[in-house]
C-alpha cells in the first residue's frame, strides 16, 4: 500500500543542552570511578529514558538525602539544590558532587549578591519545581519572594519597594517572563534586573526554532517529559505561535495517531533534557506510517559546553 505524503519539520536547536549534557556526565563519571551504587538526589535530568539508563548503570535515584547511606557518593541533580542539602551531607561526612548547571548556579550567585547588597528578591517560577525551590534555598526562609504570573505581581508583600531586585527560573517562558517582568517593573519602579538574561540559551533557543516551525506545520510534537518544565513550554510556545495541535511525547509509543489523521506535516522538537535518540525513534514512528521528507528548520547554531567538574573527594 502507498503511503501518504508527510513532511517532517524539525526545529533546531532541540534536545539537550550543555547543562544536562555535563550532568549526565557527571553520574557517569561517578558511576566508573566508584562503582555502583552512587546516590542521585532527584531525577539527574527530567527524563525518564535517561535515568532509567542511569538505573541500570548502577545509580540509585532518591528524593532526600536522608534516604541515602552516608559511606556512598551522592549527585546532586541539574536543577541545583538549597544551601542546606550540601550543608546536611558535609555534616553527616558524605562525598557529594554537584552537577548544578553553571546557568542555575550563576543565578544562585546573584541572588546571593542581591541580598548582600540588602536587597529582596523576587523570583519568577514555578512553584515546587526544583530549581526553584533550590534557588529560594541560597538564602533564608522570606528573603525570595515567589511570583508565578502576572496576577501574582499585585498580591506580592515586599519588605521595601525600593530595595528590591528580581531573578528568574531559567526554563521559562521568554515572552510570558516578559510581561511579568513588565508588571514588576510597573509596580516597583526601583527593582534591580538580572545582569544578563537569567532565561538560559537552550531554552531561548528552543523557544525560537519552535516559534518559526509552528506556522509552517500542522501540528508539532514536543519530545520531552511532563516534569520537564522547559519541554512544556515548547509545547505553549508552539500553541501560542499558531500551531493547531502540539502535544508532548516521552516516546513514540505517546504519539495520538488519530489526532493526527489527514495532517500533511508535523515539526518537531525535543526539550533540554530529551535525547537526540528518542527524537528518532519518534522520525521512525512516522516512516512506519508516511512517506516521509525531513526538512531541518535552524534558527541558530550552539556551540555551549561546560566542563565536568573534578570531583570533590574520595568516599571514606
Ligand atoms: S536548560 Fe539551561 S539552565 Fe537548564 S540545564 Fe540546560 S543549559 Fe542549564
Amino acid at each position: 500500500m502507498t503511503k501518504p505524503p508527510l513532511t517532517l519539520y524539525l526545529a533546531a536547536p532541540r534536545g539537550f543542552c550543555a547543562g544536562v549534557d555535563r550532568a549526565i556526565k557527571i553520574v557517569e563519571m561517578a558511576l566508573e570511578k566508584w562503582g555502583a551504587p552512587v546516590y542521585v538526589r532527584h531525577e539527574i535530568v527530567h527524563n525518564k529514558f535517561v535515568v532509567d539508563g542511569l538505573r541500570a548503570k548502577g545509580a540509585v535515584f532518591v528524593e532526600e538525602l536522608d534516604e541515602c547511606p552516608t559511606d556512598r557518593p551522592v549527585i546532586f541533580s541539574a536543577h541545583g539544590v538549597p544551601k542546606s542539602v550540601p550543608a546536611e551531607a558535609e555534616r553527616r561526612q558524605m562525598v557529594y558532587v554537584d552537577a548544578t548547571c553553571p546557568l542555575v548556579s550563576k543565578v544562585h550567585i546573584e541572588a546571593e549578591r542581591h541580598a548582600e547588597n540588602g536587597l529582596q528578591i523576587i523570583m519568577i517560577g514555578h512553584r515546587g519545581h526544583p530549581e526553584t525551590i533550590g534557588t529560594m534555598g541560597q538564602l533564608p526562609e522570606g528573603e525570595v519572594l515567589l511570583v508565578e504570573t502576572v496576577a501574582d505581581v499585585a498580591d506580592v508583600l515586599v519588605r521595601d519597594p525600593e530595595r528590591l531586585a528580581f531573578v528568574t527560573q531559567t526554563t521559562l517562558s521568554v515572552d510570558d517572563t516578559k510581561d511579568i517582568i513588565a508588571a514588576l517593573q510597573a509596580r516597583f519602579p526601583a527593582i534591580v534586573s538580572p545582569h544578563k538574561e537569567d532565561i538560559c540559551y537552550a531554552t531561548t533557543n528552543r523557544q525560537e526554532a519552535v516559534k518559526a516551525v509552528s506556522p509552517m506545520a500542522d501540528a508539532l510534537l514536543v519530545v520531552g517529559a511532563p516534569n520537564s518544565s522547559n519541554s512544556r513550554r515548547l509545547v505553549e510556545v508552539a500553541a501560542k505561535a499558531g500551531c493547531g495541535y502540539a502535544q508532548l511525547v516521552q516516546r513514540s509509543g505517546d504519539i495520538d495517531w488519530r489526532a493526527l489523521d489527514g495532517i500533511r506535516s508535523v515539526a518537531i522538537s525535543a526539550g533540554a533534557s530529551a535525547p537526540e535518540l528518542l527524537v528518532n525513534e519518534v522520525i521512525d514512528a512516522f516512516r512506519d506510517r508516511y512517506d516521509v521528507t525531513v526538512e531541518v528548520v535552524e534558527t541558530a547554531v550552539e556551540h555551549v559546553e561546560f566542563k565536568v567538574p573534578r570531583v570533590l573527594r574520595q568516599p571514606a
